[in-house]
């Protein structure tokens, strides 16, 4: 029997804690398989997708910079890949033809629902960005029946397609608005949870620098960043009175559905993945 190859398609590549999650999963599963990371270039990736599954590939994670590529090639696409318009989950079916999912939307509110008990129906959300991957969460808020999503990004025009997309729930503030603590404390005002989707914060990124007024107990407050674990923007919604959820349990949720397809087992999100991903050993068997 051959063994199932996976894998995730980026350029670069190497920073990817993919391949140590799928082969975790794998191995405590004990499942015949191999995931690896693949630096394709951008010319490359039609392609080699169109060849990887006569080379025994099952399917791959699409990363920086293929996720909208994806959607343009993939055979077909599900619903979610369509709203969040990206890919980050290919799976081939039994003619090579590649269907293509968005996980990322999932992964955010399961992460939630594991750490915090956070659902979202009937709930207020007050996110910061409108990139590709806040698009994604938009998504699943309001397709999972979050009331309102007040939204603020620096450029404009992304945050005005995300309200064109979704429609009357999204509702838009300035960038500018939320810049001094009067304009913050408007925007994050009565918000049962607080998003930051933007790179603001991220280890060698531009750097958040906003303060938050003081928050509800029951105020969440969540990053999309998983490096630095606790953001300064989890670090200052938490001094305020928030609970916090760093970005960690996004990246390993969004992973799940993709194995399942791929290798046949739901695998868990447990605290032992955590912290093997949170130590960087072992990323390949
Ligand atoms: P993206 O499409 O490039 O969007 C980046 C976002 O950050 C945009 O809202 C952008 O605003 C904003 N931004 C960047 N630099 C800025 C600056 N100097 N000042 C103000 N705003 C700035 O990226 P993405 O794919 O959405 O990713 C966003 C973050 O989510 C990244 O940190 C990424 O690592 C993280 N992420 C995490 C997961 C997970 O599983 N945890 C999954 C996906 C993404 P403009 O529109 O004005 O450029």
């Amino acid at each position: 029997m051959s063994i199932k190859l996976a894998g995730v398609l980026g350029s670069p590549i190497g920073h990817s804690k993919s391949p140590l999650i799928h082969n975790y999963w794998l191995k405590t599963l004990k499942k015949k398989g191999l995931y690896v990371p693949l630096d394709v270039r951008p010319d490359d990736f039609p392609s080699f997708l169109n060849m990887a599954p006569r080379l025994g590939f099952v399917g791959f994670n699409v990363t920086i910079p293929h996720k909208g590529m994806a959607v343009e090639i993939c055979a077909e696409l599900s619903g979610a890949a369509q709203r969040a318009g990206s890919v980050n989950t290919i799976a081939f079916d039994a003619e090579g033809r590649a269907l293509g999912d968005s996980t990322d939307g999932d992964g955010f509110l399961r992460n939630l629902a594991q750490r915090v008990g956070w659902e979202p129906q009937g709930k207020r959300v007050a996110m910061f960005g409108a990139g590709g991957a806040a698009r994604a969460v938009v998504a699943a808020l309001i397709d999972s029946g979050a009331e309102q999503v007040r939204l603020t990004n620096r450029s404009a025009d992304r945050a005005e397609s995300l309200k064109s997309i979704f429609g009357n729930r999204v509702e838009l503030a300035e960038w500018g608005g939320a810049t001094g603590p009067t304009g913050i404390a408007a925007f994050v005002d009565g918000a049962d949870l607080l998003v930051n989707a933007t790179s603001l914060g991220m280890s060698g990124g531009p750097e958040w620098t906003w303060r938050l007024p003081p928050l509800a107990a029951a105020a969440v407050a969540t990053d999309l960043i998983y490096a630095p674990l606790k953001t300064p923007f989890l670090a200052t919604a938490e001094a305020q009175g928030a609970q916090i959820v760093d970005g960690l349990g996004m990246l390993l949720h969004q992973a799940a559905p993709g194995f399942e397809r791929w290798f046949g087992a739901r695998p868990e999100v447990t605290e032992a993945l955590r912290e093997l991903v949170l130590s960087g050993e072992g990323a390949l068997p």
